[in-house]
């Protein structure tokens, strides 16, 4: 989803690199008492340094939502995790987007729409009796549209450190599965189970029935949308027999938005969090080589400088939608906070939060 960013004005854009995140330092210590700043994993070092929380989405938010005093909370991430966020926050607290063109692609390729359209065709040529039939599981990286689409049809949020359990829940609660919008977080989730290729089907969005015959829809158990991360489709597994051909003891680590045939040949894989315990837990002299964004290996080589770390990729791998978050958008946010102006702010309609809830609670009782 694109939202109109309001042009900051020249003050802005002439100020150094210097003058402005000694500014921000300023305007954050002056509104200590009611900001609470969050920074993912894969923003740049410059604004990670300002943050009050650091995690991924769903960590992030609901640490937030626990510190009820705050009323201000700035989330230097993308669009969904400060819907995430504001779903979960407490009644008085309003939260922040530092550039509103911080988007996810891969969230934005579910859209409510198009996915009730997929769900109507499966009806009329009968592959579920009834939308019952078919549970449906999101990743968390998926607006809260969807979300609230999954609850209401009591389906699950997953995360990429959760995916396999709750495919697991939810191929033993229906007949099939519907997986949104992750391609490969599903895939790499069905393999990880055990689930035969041939009943895992992509869903090819703009095709009639996914592009797929009603005969093969009949076999599968799980359907994907065709959805993925473009950060995480730059590595290849060329990459990963390079890495092992120059240094034979390196270990490779995955993020599961990865391709399933680079997952499939890496040493371990897992998400954010387990790729930073991975990292951190391993012995001095270690050598990795990592596939996932280039903000988070960089901080990794910085604070391990006992271990040899690299980007599994010979290219940045960088989320630029996330980048939109520049130093500059965060001192303009807390300048206005500090006049009495609230900009940027994310909100999620009460019904829709209410729908989106259910579908993160179940994940949480699974
Ligand atoms: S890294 Fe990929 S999945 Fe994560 S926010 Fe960026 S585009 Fe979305």
């Amino acid at each position: 989803m694109i939202l109109q960013q309001q042009d900051l004005g020249a003050e802005y854009y002439s100020l150094g690199r210097e003058e402005i995140l000694d500014r921000i330092s300023r305007r954050k210590q002056e509104l200590a008492d009611n900001l609470l700043i969050l920074c993912h994993h894969y923003q740049q070092q410059d604004l990670f340094q300002f943050a009050d929380l650091t995690g991924d989405s769903l960590k992030l938010a609901k640490e937030a939502a626990a510190i009820s005093d705050r009323e201000f909370i700035v989330f230097c991430g993308v669009h969904f995790m400060a819907e995430s966020a504001d779903i979960l926050a407490g009644p008085g607290q309003k939260v922040l987007l530092p550039h509103l063109h911080a988007g996810c692609p891969m969230a934005d390729m579910a859209t409510v729409g198009a996915v009730s359209q997929a769900y109507k065709e499966l009806l009329a040529v009968g592959i579920m009796a009834n939308e019952k039939d078919m549970v449906p599981v999101t990743y968390v990286n998926s607006s809260a549209a969807i979300k609230a689409f999954v609850g209401e049809r009591e389906g699950s949020v997953c995360t990429s450190s959760n995916g396999e359990n709750v495919l697991q829940w939810a191929l033993n609660k229906g007949e099939k599965v519907f997986f949104f919008p992750d391609e490969h977080l599903g895939r790499n989730s069905a393999a990880a189970l055990g689930v035969p290729d041939e009943q895992v089907l992509l869903w090819r969005r703009g095709e009639l029935l996914g592009g797929n015959t009603v005969q093969e829809l009949k076999k599968a158990r799980i359907l994907l949308w065709d959805g993925y991360c473009e950060v995480h489709m730059r590595f290849l597994p060329d990459h990963v027999r390079q890495w092992r051909l120059k240094e034979p003891e390196i270990k490779i680590i995955a993020h599961p938005e990865c391709p399933r045939d680079v997952v499939s040949i890496a040493d371990l894989y897992g998400s954010t969090e387990t790729i930073i315990s991975a990292v951190k837990d391993s012995a001095s002299g270690s050598k990795w080589a990592i596939a996932t964004e280039v903000n988070l290996v960089e901080r990794l080589k910085r604070d391990h400088p006992d271990k040899e770390i690299h980007l599994l990729a010979p290219s940045s791998c960088q989320c630029t939608t996330m980048d939109c978050n520049q130093p500059v958008n965060l001192l303009w946010l807390l300048d206005n906070l500090a006049r009495g102006e609230v900009k940027n702010r994310i909100v999620v309609d009460p019904e829709t939060a209410k729908l989106a809830v259910k579908s993160l609670e179940q994940m949480l009782a699974i």
